[in-house]
């Protein structure tokens, strides 16, 4: 049997009424969104059309402000490193917290190879930016200002409207990862002072390889494309329209609109019963702010236990460990480093992420296993119940193996 799948802030699965919009488009209905001289092109551009507007009303935007990405992670490459490059005669200075996605991150290193001065912003313990951190650092030369809404390791909600209205003030064009957020929180461009806006369909039960940036049009946000032919999407991004996955995207979005308010305070009773179960055993406590978070998303640290031991022994969950376990050194959350948090205590977590089909019943199971993991690997850890002192990362492997 597949193990419970709790890992949903790294993608969802597709919604079946999502699907079965997207079959035809990959069936008879094939044609080309850009062949403007056929019934073909004319129903698949009509169906784009009716995807755009399905995104666009989800933000508080015009389906016009909204530009087809493969994904978050090229919305905020385009974002980025297309308003740098054409605010960078106005300045050279961005600012983004330490917290972000990896795709913001990365994204900002290579700008500073290209001259740019990046200053990456420290968090509060609980992890959000603070608004006096972010106004102390704003220059004159200050162009851009890319602050996500949800964090996708913690759950934490940034004071998105304060951080709008400063920049708003000093004009700087304010990008928001909103990759985590749609479906959770209302999102309204207008009354958030958003200039860019990063979607992804695959964290919202639509398809992967989709996603979408919004770009203000009143006052004009300048973009530098960075991906050239066609000139598709006004210039934006080149490109045949992968029409099933758009319409896939437009479906979910929609979903994930009508469906919001029930859907939240389902999950909240969930999260709510989770957090108290598993805040009942000893020494276990929560990894960011507990009023400014969405409910699908609990990072937990585990005095005593190595992360990647208990996701190990967990192997009837489907779930993420703090540590980065894609690289080769198992280096800790930069996140929870961020939040103050010591090695030891960023590689002794866990996030649970939980979603539209998560059920009481796959949450019971998994308090249970947790529970009895829990108390399993402390009474074989050197850590527990005194776990003050750093390990060294040789032993941190064999702390709580048999
Ligand atoms: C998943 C995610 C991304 C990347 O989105 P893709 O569509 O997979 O490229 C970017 N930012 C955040 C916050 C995410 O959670």
């Amino acid at each position: 049997m597949k193990p419970i799948y709790l890992d949903y802030a790294a993608t969802t699965p597709i919604d079946e009424r999502v699907l079965t919009e997207m079959l035809p488009w990959l069936r008879n209905n094939f044609g080309n969104p850009a062949s403007s001289s056929h019934a073909y092109g004319w129903e698949a551009e009509e169906a784009v059309e009716k995807a755009r507007a399905q995104v666009a009303a989800t933000i508080g935007a015009q389906p016009r402000d909204v530009v087809w990405t493969s994904g978050a992670t090229e919305a905020n490459n385009l974002a980025l490193k297309g308003a740098a490059q054409a605010y960078a005669q106005r300045g050279k200075h961005i600012l983004t917290p330490v917290t972000e996605h990896k795709a913001v991150l990365d994204t900002c290193q290579h700008l500073e190879t290209l001259g740019f001065e990046v200053e990456y912003l420290p968090v509060q313990a609980d992890g959000l930016l603070s608004i006096d951190t972010l106004a102390a650092h704003i220059r004159p030369d200050t162009i851009l200002v890319s602050v996500m809404l949800v964090n996708n390791e913690i759950g934490v909600i940034q004071d998105i409207p304060a951080i709008g209205a400063l920049c708003q003030q000093h004009q700087i064009v304010f990008h928001v990862d909103a990759a985590q957020a749609v479906g959770k929180l209302p999102i309204d461009v207008e009354a958030m002072q958003v200039d860019l806006l990063s979607m992804s369909a695959h964290k919202a039960y639509g398809p992967k390889g989709i996603g979408a940036l919004y770009v203000r049009r009143r006052p004009r946000v300048q973009l530098t494309a960075q991906i050239h032919g066609g000139g598709h999407e006004r210039g934006l991004r080149s490109g045949t329209l992968p029409t099933h996955q758009i319409v896939g995207m437009g479906k979910a979005f929609e979903l994930a609109n009508s469906l919001r308010d029930d859907e939240v305070a389902r999950i909240r009773e969930l999260a709510d019963m989770l957090r108290s179960a598993l805040l009942a055993l000893p020494g276990i406590y929560v990894n960011g702010s507990l009023t400014q978070r969405v409910p699908h998303n609990l990072n937990l640290s585990f005095d005593g236990i190595e992360g990647e031991a208990l996701m190990l022994d967990l192997d009837q969950l489907a779930l993420s460990s703090g540590s980065a376990c894609s690289s080769a050194s198992l280096a800790p959350s930069y996140v929870l480093k961020a939040l103050g948090r010591s090695d030891q205590q960023a590689h002794s977590s866990l996030r649970i992420s939980i979603g539209r089909f998560t059920t009481l019943a796959e949450l019971e199971q998994a308090i249970a296993a947790i529970k009895h993991s829990v108390q399993r690997l402390r009474d074989l850890s050197p850590f527990w119940p005194t776990s003050t002192s750093e390990h060294t990362p040789t032993g941190h492997h064999d702390a709580a193996q048999p």
